[in-house]
């Protein structure tokens, strides 16, 4: 079973979690200013990268925070998670434990 850190809880099974998407997407401050093709782009358009791809996801039946993670679509393995405004962790060193 895939075990998933939540920043806050600890590892935790993957059934407790819920994949929000990709993650770093900013809404945009003036939406009146928008053409119909970037405000298209803002809410349809999404990268689907081979590999390590950013996401957000929530511990939906833990603590029910959003955080960040940093997932490999081949794999499926969770290279890093951090919470919400916190900075990616360098994982040159080596991944989180
Ligand atoms: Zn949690």
């Amino acid at each position: 079973m895939l075990e998933i850190p939540c920043p806050w809880c600890g590892r935790r099974a993957e059934i407790e979690f819920i994949c929000g998407g990709e993650g770093s997407i900013v809404r945009p401050l003036d939406t009146d200013a928008m053409t119909d093709e970037a405000w298209g782009d803002y809410v349809f358009m999404r990268h689907n990268p081979k590999g390590l791809h950013h996401e957000q996801w929530r511990h939906a039946s833990g603590c029910g925070r959003w955080f960040n993670a940093l997932r490999d679509t081949v794999s499926y393995r969770i290279h890093a998670t951090w919470k919400i405004g916190e900075t990616a962790p360098d994982l040159s060193a080596g991944e989180q434990p």
